[in-house]
């Protein structure tokens, strides 16, 4: 059987527990406004969120990664009908085509957008998406890829940062279309503008906040990875 996102009602109530527990999804937030998941999927172990509106039930996917059948089951039981892609790297994008088949859109930035086979829509910078009642807004922040983007979530202390930044260092900047000073740039002028307690929830591993980092830029620059 195929799964059509297009063919179920968004369930504007809660998920089931049972069903985040089999399908091993984390509540990293839930409160009366929000609700943030995350999930790891595949052999690198990437981290796939899902932002949810508390008071509408509207939710979107960040980086449909891998494990398609798992993440369709948990689109198809929250009602997501949008995925928003933090870059083109493969093993970011091994779900999309199955997605986009269910009938879900799949954005991702101009700059990594020859990195996929085919996308629906462009996400640009300072571009906002709205999930129910938040808003999360694009980042655009070059140096792993040419186009990376982080999305951060407004009114609260939270960033999506893709492979951009990690507890501990920015990206790595070595393959093809990474460049280390773009990245440095990219940090300095983008996402460590945000106050220190904004949590940074990285496309793979553990999440940290912009002040327990923000102390090592200078070491950062100087080791030039
Ligand atoms: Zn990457």
């Amino acid at each position: 059987m195929q799964l059509n996102a297009k063919d179920q009602l968004p369930d504007s109530g809660n998920i089931g527990d049972a069903t985040l527990v089999r399908l091993s999804v984390n509540t990293l937030l839930k409160d009366s406004d929000a609700e943030i998941l995350q999930l790891s999927v595949g052999p690198m172990d990437n981290n796939v969120y899902v932002i949810r509106c508390t008071q509408t039930g509207d939710a979107i996917l960040i980086d449909a990664a891998n494990e398609h059948e798992r993440l369709l089951e948990l689109c198809t039981a929250l009602g997501i009908r949008k995925v928003l892609e933090t870059h083109g790297h493969w093993d970011h994008v091994q779900a999309v085509p199955a997605v986009r088949e269910a009938g879900i859109d799949v954005g991702i930035t101009r700059d990594d957008s020859a990195l996929l086979s085919s996308y629906d829509f462009v996400i640009d910078d300072e571009e906002v998406t709205e999930v129910g009642r938040l808003r999360l807004k694009s980042v655009i922040t070059p140096g792993h890829t040419p186009g990376s983007v982080c999305f951060k979530l407004e009114g609260l202390p939270i960033l999506f940062s893709g492979d951009t930044l990690f507890p501990g260092g920015p990206g790595n900047t070595s393959f093809e279309g990474g460049n280390f000073e773009t990245i440095m740039k990219s940090l300095e002028e983008r996402l460590f503008v945000f106050p220190d307690d904004t949590i940074i929830l990285p496309g793979h591993g553990s999440s940290t906040t912009l002040g327990k980092e923000r102390p090592h830029l200078a070491e950062w620059h100087e080791r030039g990875w």
